[in-house]
């Protein structure tokens, strides 16, 4: 689904990928190959060059350009980075054990205190990678908080870089030239250098470009509306259903920064508003947040919006705390005075703890919305739809030209995937399924 997705949306981003990670083996071939080697030892040299350009790439596909995030979506491309990941490390892993099986001699470049440099930076290289992806499958076993994983990551994501470039420099075989080894070293600067740009040049534009915070409002569902204001500048201009990075009370050059929908009407630039339920160390600790404090946006992000999916009516699908970016949505399509049948299916544990209960139901009079609600536990006198989010319910509340809406869904990774498979088994195509996941990492 993923691939998929990857593979037919941007098709020129994808191109100019696959053409950088395999230009290592156009240019060996380029200013006079050296003597050819056995195949085993020609093979491994490949596996490794185009292993270590694909883990380069790395840097670029996660340092939030707009115009590379655009056409796939955080998501998406998380998802894509990895892959990739597990991609590169097969073909690292591949490369030195092709070399063991068929050379048996070169397993001396396995010990760690003999080996020549070449073979101890491969090692290191190699043990970055394998921590560096061990890490981030089992961050909650090696019990690492989300920021100080980003941390780990990001130090360990130059260990490999850098560890692999050299490596491949002091072989030198096919980087004998000078202006190959100033291209691999320029391309290894430059990678790393965009770590740079996300860590120290954007936090200083938010730097110059402060909010504070006007109120923060208990709402119903342990959730929190926290509304800011812009201080000495005008904001920014998003789309219904965007999100941005949020740090709160922290200077802009801090690690911690986490990822909110607005829920607010995109028609009206400047303040913002946040849906934020309680969840964890953050989130926790809003309610103590006091007015004026001072808070950065790192902004708009992401994909999900009707502005890119224009469609005759529209499906949303929330689950819980998913009903932000919808409640964005749904606040600028009534601002806009858009008369297009909006359904929304609302998935909730309780009838009280309902975010937005009340204003959803006002929206239903300036809106075509309808609005039906799905309770884990409904309360005993509950005549709506019941238990989690179904084919059958599906079946009862969809439009009969389903193929014609768009569907836009959010809520928590496990509902997200059951509903996906109702809406196939109920007859809505895939392609007009979008979806917002809120977790970037387990
Ligand atoms: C695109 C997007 C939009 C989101 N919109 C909303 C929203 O509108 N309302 C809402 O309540 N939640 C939203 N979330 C989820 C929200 O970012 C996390 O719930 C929040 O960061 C949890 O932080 P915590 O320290 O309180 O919880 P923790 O217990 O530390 O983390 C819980 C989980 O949240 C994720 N997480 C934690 N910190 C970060 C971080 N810095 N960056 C990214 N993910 C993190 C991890 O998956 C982690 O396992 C969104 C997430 C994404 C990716």
């Amino acid at each position: 689904m993923v691939l998929t997705k990857f593979f037919t949306r941007g098709a020129l981003w994808l191109l100019a990928y696959v053409t950088v990670v395999l230009s290592p083996l156009l240019l060996v071939q380029i200013g006079g190959a050296p003597p050819r080697r056995d195949f085993w030892t020609e093979f491994s040299v490949a596996l490794g060059l185009v292993g270590l350009s694909m883990l380069m790439m790395q840097f670029i596909i996660t340092a939030r350009f707009r115009k590379v995030a655009v056409p796939y979506g955080l998501d998406i491309l998380l998802q894509f980075h990895r892959l990739i990941s597990i991609g590169a490390l097969c073909l690292v892993l591949l490369h030195p054990i092709s070399l063991f099986v068929t050379r048996p001699e070169t397993l001396a470049l396995l010990d760690p205190i003999n080996a020549p440099a070449r073979a101890k930076f491969a090692q290191l290289s190699l043990y970055c990678l394998l921590l560096l992806v061990a890490t981030s499958i089992w961050r909650r076993a090696f019990r690492l908080s989300y920021e100080w994983w980003r941390i780990v990551h990001g130090l360990l994501a130059i260990g490999v870089v850098m560890f692999g470039l050299l490596h491949a420099l002091l072989v030198g075989h096919y980087l004998d030239l000078f202006w190959k080894q100033f291209l691999w070293t320029v391309m290894g600067i430059t990678v790393v250098t965009m770590l740079f740009y996300v860590r120290l040049i954007k936090p200083f534009r938010m730097w110059r470009r402060p909010y504070e915070v006007v109120e923060v409002e208990p709402l119903r569902g342990d959730s929190y509306a926290v509304r800011l204001r812009p201080k000495g500048h005008d904001g920014f201009a998003y789309k219904p259903g965007q999100f941005a990075w949020l740090t709160l009370g922290n200077s802009p050059f801090a690690i911690e920064e986490h990822p909110f929908s607005f829920s607010s009407s995109a028609e009206r630039p400047g303040e913002v508003e946040f849906t934020i339920k309680e969840l964890g160390d953050f989130t926790s600790q809003l309610k103590h947040v006091e007015p004026g404090t001072t808070a950065y946006l790192d902004g708009p992000r992401g994909i999900f919006t009707i502005d890119r999916v224009t469609a005759p009516e529209y499906v949303f699908i929330a689950g819980g705390i998913g009903i932000s970016p919808i409640m964005g949505i749904l606040r600028t399509m009534a601002d806009r005075n858009d008369s297009r049948d909006c359904l929304l299916i609302y998935a909730s544990k309780t009838w009280d703890g309902v975010t937005y209960r009340e204003e959803l139901e006002q929206l239903s009079d300036r809106l075509n919305l309808r609005v039906v609600h799905v309770l884990e536990e409904p309360p005993d006198d509950w005549e709506g739809e019941s238990g989690f989010i179904n084919e059958e319910i599906l079946n009862r509340h969809l439009p009969k030209d389903r193929e014609e809406a768009e569907v836009m869904m959010c809520g928590p990774g496990a509902m997200m995937d059951a509903v996906q498979v109702a809406l196939e088994k109920a007859g809505v195509p895939m392609d007009n399924v979008h979806l917002e996941y809120f977790t970037l990492i387990e």
